[in-house]
C-alpha cells in the first residue's frame, strides 16, 4: 500500500497546502488538536527520524522557524508545540517522518503526556554516559 503523505506530496490525494520548497512539504492536519495544526514532511520518503539524515531534519527546522512565526501572525496563539513521533511506541500512526506544529492557547485542552518528577540524578548520569559512549 502507497504512504499516505507521499500520496500528498505527489498531488495524488488532496491537502491543504501551506508551504513547499525543493526538500520540504507543509500542510494541515486533518485532524487537529487545535485549529491551526499542521505538518512538516520530507518530499522524500524516511519512516521516522531513526532513517532520516540529519541533513533532511535540518530543512524540515529551516521551514518550521518560519510557519511557527506565520502560525502566530496568522492565529495569534500564546504558545505552539512541536511534536514528533517515532514508532509505534512513541505514538506514530504514519510512517513517513512528521513534524507536528500545535498552536497553544491558554486553557486549551490539551496536556502533557507524561508527569514531571524529580528523576534519580546518579542514574540520569550513567543513562547520559551510556549515550555518550555510542554518539
Ligand atoms: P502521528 O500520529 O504519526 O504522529 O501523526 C499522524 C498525523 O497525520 C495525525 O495527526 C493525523 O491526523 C494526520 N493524518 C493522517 N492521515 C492524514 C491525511 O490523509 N491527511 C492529513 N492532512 N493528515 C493526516
Ligand atoms: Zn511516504
Amino acid at each position: 500500500m502507497e504512504c499516505i503523505f507521499c500520496a500528498i506530496v505527489a498531488g495524488k490525494i488532496p491537502a491543504a497546502k501551506v508551504y513547499e520548497n525543493d526538500h520540504v512539504f507543509a500542510f494541515m492536519d486533518i485532524a487537529p488538536a487545535n485549529p491551526g495544526h499542521l505538518l512538516i514532511i520530507p518530499k522524500e520518503h524516511y519512516r521516522n527520524i531513526f532513517d532520516m539524515p540529519a541533513e533532511v531534519g535540518s530543512k524540515i527546522m529551516e521551514a518550521a522557524v518560519p510557519l511557527a512565526a506565520s502560525i502566530r501572525e496568522a492565529l495569534n496563539p500564546d504558545g505552539l508545540n512541536l511534536f514528533q513521533s517515532n514508532e509505534a511506541a512513541g505514538f506514530q500512526t504514519v510512517f513517513h517522518f512528521h513534524l507536528h506544529l500545535i498552536p497553544r492557547w491558554d486553557g486549551d485542552p490539551l496536556r502533557l503526556p507524561w508527569k514531571p518528577s524529580e528523576g534519580d540524578i546518579e542514574e540520569i548520569g550513567q543513562i547520559a554516559a551510556k549515550i555518550r559512549e555510542v554518539l
